[in-house]
């Protein structure tokens, strides 16, 4: 594979602050490799999207952020997640009592992915029923940004004929999933209710198949953002009209961010690297086994993108409540213990307590 190395995508901009807005961790010894990650690639920060619902894989994640904003690598985000219930239907959970208490213990803004279409199907929660209104009125008071993660490629809904990672993941999906038009209609009622509210829908909110539909949600609702963590399908659309989507990311310069989900598959610069090729040069290159034509915007959408346009919608990092922090670990840990990752989980959590105990959080 030919690919351009971080030499090469950013000689012309290298002095640009780049805040990565969306990556993952899973167990404290591999979100470490996180911090290499950014001492290699040259990046001023990270934000990690906590994914403690998604499986239990993920479920210390609000942990290991904290920890990280702790070791005070660069500026480090965390946007916490809320744990799936146990033995409490969804629809009598504390919503608003939990994203306080995340609030309260240090986040920085709120990971929301109730719409990811296979925690939709357990949770059968639409993003605008009445039970979240209590949590939305409050972020949206208090100035809270989420990050939404809503449907999932088109191509995913394609049964057969979707693409490899969909159906590794189990992530193809049949008539009994909600269908992603639904998901465009709870995101817009929600926006409707909650004009101030700040929302990033990841992924370019899935919408690159389909640009002047992207365009008109955008024009309509202010305060929505869209980041460009790949979806990698979103590249091959913008690499079959680069003219056209490079004057779509100049036109919407303020509301687009840079974003990899790095930590997901693995810990590396391969994302950052790929990403700024596409956004910094004009070169046709090769990433994740595809054609890619980059798109060449100007230093001034640059800097918007990787930096200014996250700093407009967070504060400053802000500092873990220790004795919050000591409560989530506990949390964590009963939910730990009914688990079917149990082993791994309290392998993972003793090596979090050793390091918590260190930091004088318990
Ligand atoms: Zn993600």
């Amino acid at each position: 594979m030919t690919y351009y190395s971080k030499s090469d995508a950013i000689t012309k901009h290298e002095y640009i602050p780049i805040i990565d807005a969306h990556i993952h961790v899973r167990t404290l010894k591999r979100a470490l490799n996180q911090n290499d990650v950014l001492a290699e690639s040259g990046l001023r920060g990270m934000c990690v999207q906590c994914l403690p619902r998604l499986s239990d894989e993920f479920l210390t994640s609000n942990i290991i952020g904290m920890i990280l904003k702790l070791m005070q690598y660069g500026e480090t985000y965390v946007f916490g997640g809320i744990h799936r219930p146990v033995g409490i239907e969804p629809e009598s959970q504390d919503y608003l009592g939990m994203v306080e208490f995340l609030y309260k213990m240090g986040v920085d803004g709120i990971k929301m992915y109730d719409a990811k279409p296979s925690v939709r199907k357990q949770l059968n929660m639409a993003l605008d029923s009445p039970q979240f209104e209590p949590m939305y009125s409050y972020l949206e008071e208090n100035d809270i940004p989420v990050m939404n993660h809503v449907g999932d490629p088109a191509n995913f809904w394609d049964g057969d004929n979707a693409p490899e990672i969909a159906k590794q993941n189990g992530w193809t999906y049949d008539s009994s999933y909600v269908h992603p038009e639904k998901y465009f209609e709870e995101v817009t009622n929600v926006f409707m209710r909650h004009p101030r509210l700040k929302m990033i829908l990841a992924h370019f909110f899935f919408l690159s198949v389909n640009m002047p539909r992207l365009k008109a949600f955008l024009e309509k609702h202010r305060n929505a953002f869209i980041d460009i963590t790949p979806g990698t399908e979103m590249y091959i659309d913008f690499s079959n009209n680069p003219d056209d989507w490079k004057a779509f990311f100049i036109e919407f310069q303020d509301r687009i961010i840079f974003g990899t989900d790095n930590g997901f598959f693995g810990e590396t610069p391969y994302e950052i690297n790929a990403i700024r090729t596409f956004l910094e040069t004009d070169r046709t290159f090769n990433a994740w086994d595809m054609k890619i034509n980059g798109i060449a915007l100007p230093e001034t959408a640059l800097r918007k993108i990787y930096y200014d346009n996250f700093k407009s919608i967070v504060k400053e990092p802000r500092l873990p409540d220790f004795r919050l922090l000591k409560e989530e670990y506990e949390t964590v840990m009963k939910i730990a213990e009914q688990s079917a990752l149990k082993d791994k989980l309290l392998e993972d959590l003793r090596y979090i307590s050793e390091v918590l105990v260190h930091m004088g959080v318990m």
